[in-house]
């Protein structure tokens, strides 16, 4: 059995370096405190921008064009503009982290949902 919290090849998110060795049998997830501190307030930065799109984007991914009903034309018609808004914005996000030589979230994301930490962030 593969142990996942194997941290010898784990590479930080934040800035690609190896995020080196468990301490106190703790998860570690990236080099030093100040990258998690970046990576944090980047999150939330852009997470900001986006998530009144998404939101919107899902309350509305049901409405149908081809309604008789307006108000049911309307909300298809902002929710594909929202789509495709948050899709330009998350877009440049990512053209950003390139730039900046920042890894992909694959492995960092795979993690966290093997840990249900995005259900967990959820639940009260
Ligand atoms: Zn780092």
């Amino acid at each position: 059995m593969t142990d996942q919290t194997d941290n010898a090849t784990k590479l930080c998110p934040n800035c690609g370096k190896p995020v080196g060795e468990r301490t106190r049998g703790m998860r570690k997830s990236f080099c030093s405190s100040s990258c998690r501190l970046e990576f944090r307030n980047r999150s939330n930065s852009e997470g900001k921008v986006v998530i009144s799109l998404l939101k919107v984007w899902m309350e509305t991914r049901h409405a149908s064009p081809k309604s008789e009903d307006p108000e049911e034309q309307r909300r298809a018609r902002v929710c594909k503009e929202a789509r495709r808004e948050v899709t330009k914005i998350v877009r440049t996000f990512r053209d950003r982290d390139e730039e900046a030589g920042r890894p992909s979230l694959v492995d960092y994301v795979e993690e966290l949902l093997a840990e249900g930490m995005y259900d967990d962030r959820t639940r009260k």
